[in-house]
């Protein structure tokens, strides 16, 4: 095929479109993806001609399945469950399991995605999956989330494995869903092995998992400052979310002496002038429960803080906002607000939370932007790791995996500079991760060929 016939960015999109209808958030998610590897491709060949954008962006399978359970009232509930396969090009399938009443096959396609690319610059074997459900467990009892997760995995048994698919966390699914899938999978196979990672520390866990998203983040933003000659220490600090993620990059963050000032949930945003010290962070951790919007707590508990109900952090001024909650929370006009008051960097805690036109905004800027691929990638590294420990049947001690987390954001940083220089110096990680996880997965497919 000669050069000139090759499908333009353009006409890539509109296939993708027309092939996934509606599917917005996916549509959003390779569009951020393929402007970058469009320019990259350009003079080469031989990604053009095996198609491999188009390949990737076309998921091994998706697997949609009923979950039926029973609720405290004996009444029959119908729920919608998930598994999308992107990409096993470098590895085994791996990414987490989202519950939460949004879920549906346009987030988890994107999310499958993003997690194809995020894992390839961990460095380590792992491909791209995401899963879930529509089941919300934020209000229900224990044993209605283990009526419901027993019914999902027995489903979702028959398409993981720990050599196939190995999924893990999200969203709504925390070491106490981990645990009622873990044991189901366990008990319908009558196999004890690394199935899921997120475990528990007594049944095949690893340490360090549970901050480990959090904490990478903030390492992200730290190598991002030091690469610029700058540091965490001083910093203001606006975060998003009050969940794993959130929590533990607001602890990193106030370990390393910058002052947070927000945290928020789907209730509104806390704004805590004097800073969220250790130990209000620490009471963010043990208050989070079962039920969505509990954070409007903290001002009763921390006066001089304020709640606002409704509302997202971004108007609060600050150096660096750490948006951690979800997808999409972070629009053009709060990018345009943030930069207003002068943010200097912006480093994602959640998947895609900046729409793509907030995203060109702090590029315009040329604010130092860190994209949820490269910095939240922290967490599935150490669930990598998990995989590891699993298979050798070694636990690693704390000091090495705090170590291993910390080299491996050093190298996820380092991945992103190869390919992230604009001509006119600034630094445009978003294009750096992108080219970066998209070159080890396409290498690896030209290798096996059509397929
Ligand atoms: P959690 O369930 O622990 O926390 C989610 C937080 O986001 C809660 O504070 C929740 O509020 C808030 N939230 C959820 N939906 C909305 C919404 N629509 N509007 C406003 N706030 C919302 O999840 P995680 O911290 O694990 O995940 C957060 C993000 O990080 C997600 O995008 C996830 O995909 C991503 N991520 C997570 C990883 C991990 O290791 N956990 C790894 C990599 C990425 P409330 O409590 O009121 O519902």
């Amino acid at each position: 095929m000669a050069v000139s016939d090759h499908v333009n960015l353009e006409q890539f999109m509109d296939g993708v479109l027309r092939r996934n209808p509606g599917e917005t958030e996916f549509h959003q998610a390779v569009y951020e993806v393929a402007v970058d590897i469009f320019d990259f491709i350009e003079d080469k060949e031989v990604y053009h001609a095996a198609q491999i954008l188009r390949r990737i962006a076309e998921p091994d399978r998706v697997v949609s399945f009923r979950v039926c359970w029973e609720d405290d009232c004996g009444n029959v509930r119908v729920q919608r469950g998930y598994r999308v396969q992107n990409n096993n090009a470098i590895g085994p399938y791996k990414g987490g399991l989202r519950f939460h009443r949004s879920v549906n096959q346009s987030i988890l396609k994107f999310l499958a995605f993003e997690q194809t690319f995020k894992n390839s610059l961990t460095g380590l074997a792992m491909g791209g999956g995401k899963g879930g459900s529509d089941f919300n467990p934020k209000g229900k009892s224990d044993n209605e989330v283990m009526r419901f997760c027993q019914s999902f995995m027995t489903e979702l048994y028959r398409h993981v494995g720990e050599h196939t698919d190995v999924p893990a966390g999200d969203i709504g699914v925390g070491a106490r869903e981990i645990g009622y899938m873990f044991g189901q999978y366990k008990r319908i196979t009558n196999r004890y092995v690394g199935v899921l990672t997120g475990k528990g520390l007594e049944w095949g866990g690893s340490l360090v998992r549970k901050e480990s998203t959090g904490y990478g983040v903030v390492y992200f933003l730290e190598d991002m400052l030091k690469h610029s000659n700058d540091v965490v220490e001083g910093k203001v600090v606006a975060v998003s979310g009050s969940g794993n993620v959130a929590t533990h990059a607001a602890e990193k963050a106030v370990q390393l002496g910058a002052k947070v000032v927000t945290m928020s949930d789907s209730g509104g945003f806390v704004h805590d002038p004097d800073g969220f010290t250790l130990e209000k962070v620490h009471w963010v951790m043990a208050h989070k429960g079962h039920r969505s919007g509990q954070l409007a707590d903290y001002v009763a508990e921390f006066p001089g803080a304020t709640f606002h109900e409704g509302e997202r952090p971004w108007k609060v001024p600050c150096d660096v906002a750490l948006p951690c909650a979800t997808q999409n929370e972070l629009s053009k006009a709060d990018a345009e607000l943030l930069v207003k008051n002068g943010v200097k960097a912006v480093v994602e805690g959640a998947n895609m939370p900046t729409t793509n036109d907030g995203v060109k905004v702090f590029r315009d800027a040329r604010v130092l932007f860190g994209p949820a691929k490269a910095a939240n990638a922290g967490g599935v590294a150490v669930s990598g790791l998990e995989m590891s420990q699993n298979s050798t049947r070694l636990m690693l001690r704390e000091e090495e995996l705090q170590g291993l987390l910390r080299d491996i954001m050093l190298n996820i940083h380092s991945n992103c500079l190869e390919y992230a220089k604009r001509p006119d110096g600034y630094v445009d990680y978003a294009k750096g991760a992108n080219i970066a996880g998209f070159k080890k997965v396409a290498d690896a497919m030209l290798a096996f060929g059509i397929q």
